[in-house]
């Protein structure tokens, strides 16, 4: 499972030299990865193990919420299922962490939490990081995190994902910096921070 925050412990791909050539670079290729693998995503079936998986997982979480939050992320959300035409399905969860998940299905849970100090870009900015998890390092069964409790170099490719879509939809890339320092305010792990801190740097290097 991996989250909105990242881990400081796996070393880029991309190492420190050369990192904002790296990422223009990268968005490119990116660009054409997307539309490939979009049509991979978001089955209108997903197996029942998984589903099982889902319902406890959004459970521990603290459950769900059915309410205009809901409404408010579909909307926010239509954008990027319309560009990428995979059929995203979208959730809120009953707890005031500030923390985004998906599953390789195509199902994208926010908080409570994130809803409370997130603009709408920078919804945007988080669900565009969850396609880039699910374009870039999707395993299936388990969710992904927009902070990051898998590697950092998982979570770099899925900002650098997030980047190319937002830029093919005009969303400004500074969007995910905020959004991103929003999650480093809300956590108390030092860890986190740090991977959130080594990914704005990267993302502030590609604008
Ligand atoms: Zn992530």
């Amino acid at each position: 499972m991996r989250t909105l925050e990242a881990r400081n412990g796996a070393k880029s791909p991309l190492g420190t030299i050369g990192t904002r050539v790296a990422i223009r670079e990268a968005v490119k290729p990116v660009l054409a990865l997307i539309f490939l693998a979009a049509s991979l995503i978001g089955c209108a079936h997903t197996p029942a193990n998984t589903s099982a998986a889902m319902a406890q997982w959004s459970h521990e979480q603290g459950g769900e919420i059915n309410d205009c939050r809901v409404d408010r992320l579909r909307a926010v959300g239509a954008t990027w299922s319309e560009r990428t035409n995979i059929p995203l399905r979208f959730h809120v969860l009953n707890t005031t962490k500030v923390v985004a998940y998906s599953w390789p299905t195509g199902d994208v849970y926010c908080s409570a939490g994130l809803l409370n100090v997130a603009t709408d870009v920078e919804l945007k900015a988080a669900i565009a990081h969850e396609l880039g998890h699910m374009l870039t390092d999707a395993k299936p069964g388990s969710p992904q995190a927009f902070g990051g409790n898998g590697s950092l170099t998982a979570e770099e490719n899925a900002d650098c994902c997030a980047l190319a879509l937002m830029k093919g939809a005009n969303i400004p890339m500074d969007s995910l910096v905020t959004l991103l320092t929003k999650v480093s305010q809300a956590s108390h792990s030092e860890q986190l921070r740090a991977g959130i801190q080594a990914r704005i740097r990267l993302i502030r290097q590609a604008q």
